[in-house]
């Protein structure tokens, strides 16, 4: 069957097994574990715009560096997304320290990740910003293997079958 061959080069409806290393601002942000690959379908919006627009045609074993601006990556930083937060509302176990992070439930019940970015007597500032908003990102990738997607993968939007992710599990 045609579309059980497998894929020359990174092209939609692919899967794609791919080491990465993201640098932010020249030091080593996170990298994929080795062997572990981090894998998706190309062409789905799983991982961040600016990086999968730039992996297309790449081959297995192929090596790249990709720029992405972070208006391409994670946004810039709203200065909206960051709130005093009494201190009689958090919880004894939780260090209340700069640089902490933790989740949040908001009033819809939905947990928001958020960092503490300042600390006093009687309040704790949170900025709900993505930890890498407003920062341009350096990805060095090697293309480990690609197949085609099947339709189920396609369909339920993620890839099945690898030993290491679960269904759902969050991407770049
Ligand atoms: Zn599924």
């Amino acid at each position: 069957m045609e579309n059980q061959q497998k894929p020359n080069v990174i092209a939609d409806d692919v899967v794609v097994s791919m080491n990465y290393t993201l640098t932010v601002n020249g030091e080593v942000f996170e990298s994929s574990p080795e062997g572990e690959p981090i894998e998706f379908i190309q062409g789905h919006g799983h991982i961040i715009p600016g990086l999968e627009r730039q992996l297309y045609g790449m081959s297995i074993g192929d090596s790249k560096e990709v720029s992405v601006a972070s208006d391409d990556a994670y946004g810039e930083v709203d200065p909206e997304a960051v709130m005093e937060v009494p201190r009689s509302e958090f919880p004894e176990d939780i260090p209340l320290l700069p640089g902490v992070q933790l989740q949040v439930r908001n009033e819809e019940g939905e947990d928001l990740d958020a960092t503490i970015t300042k600390v006093s007597a009687d309040s704790i500032e949170l900025d709900f910003n993505h930890p890498l908003a407003g920062k341009d990102l350096t990805f060095d990738v090697t293309v480990v293997d690609l197949r085609p997607a099947t339709d189920e993968e396609i369909s339920h939007g993620h890839v099945h079958g690898n030993n290491h992710g679960e269904h759902g599990e969050e991407l770049l």
